[in-house]
């Protein structure tokens, strides 16, 4: 099977994997399985694409800081840490089986530790990596720049989106690097994976 090393090493590592050809399909198995719990979201242009904050509010509460700003933002990226249900994406994957993703403020990292009874990491195969080190690396050369000039920050990568240059902006989003080597303790996690290109 295809991607059958990292289905392997993802399942070693405690998660729940499910896998899809598009993402038509993994959005039809969320809202089909996800019903009547409160939903925390962190910031990703893979659920943005996917739509899955609107179409999860209908049968759930849906905590969405990212549609927020200033004080807002931290008010409701509070509330998200403690919903029943929390939806990341990764920034990378390696084939090993860890999921890497960088932070500016730290509400979806911290999202994705602790406070729920499920999370789920969903992402495309874009975010796949052969190891460990390029997963990193393309989480900091690749996710982050493109994230900063799609949120259009005051960053050296936003410009072109198409490298770090190790800033020291206000705006960085590159703060935390979290490498979750396995499912975190006293919570399901469940992967859902898409065989197609989504998000940065
Ligand atoms: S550290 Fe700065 S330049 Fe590098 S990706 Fe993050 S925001 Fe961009």
């Amino acid at each position: 099977m295809k991607y059958e090393k990292l289905i392997k090493a993802l399942t070693h590592n405690g998660y729940k994997v499910s896998y899809f050809e598009n993402a038509d399909e993994a959005t039809k198995y969320i809202t089909d399985n996800v019903h009547g719990v409160s939903v925390g979201f962190g910031d990703s242009a893979t659920l943005e694409s996917m739509n899955l904050a609107e179409l999860l509010s209908k049968n759930n509460t849906v905590v969405d800081p990212s549609i927020c700003s200033g004080a807002e933002f931290y008010e409701i990226g509070k509330k998200a840490l403690l919903t029943d249900v929390f939806f990341t994406s990764v920034n990378g994957v390696a084939e090993s089986g860890e999921l890497v993703n960088i932070d500016g403020t730290g509400n979806r990292v911290a999202g994705s530790l602790f406070g729920h009874e499920k999370v789920y990491f969903v992402f495309g195969t874009n975010k796949i990596e052969p190891t460990l080190e390029k997963a990193v690396w393309r989480a900091r050369n690749i996710a982050a720049p493109q994230n900063a000039k799609r949120l259009k920050y005051n960053t050296p990568c936003a410009a072109k989106g198409d490298q770090c240059y190790d800033c020291s902006s206000t705006d960085r989003i590159c703060n935390t690097l979290n490498i979750q080597l396995k499912k975190m303790n006293g919570m399901e996690a469940e992967v859902i994976m898409m065989n197609e290109a989504l998000g940065l």
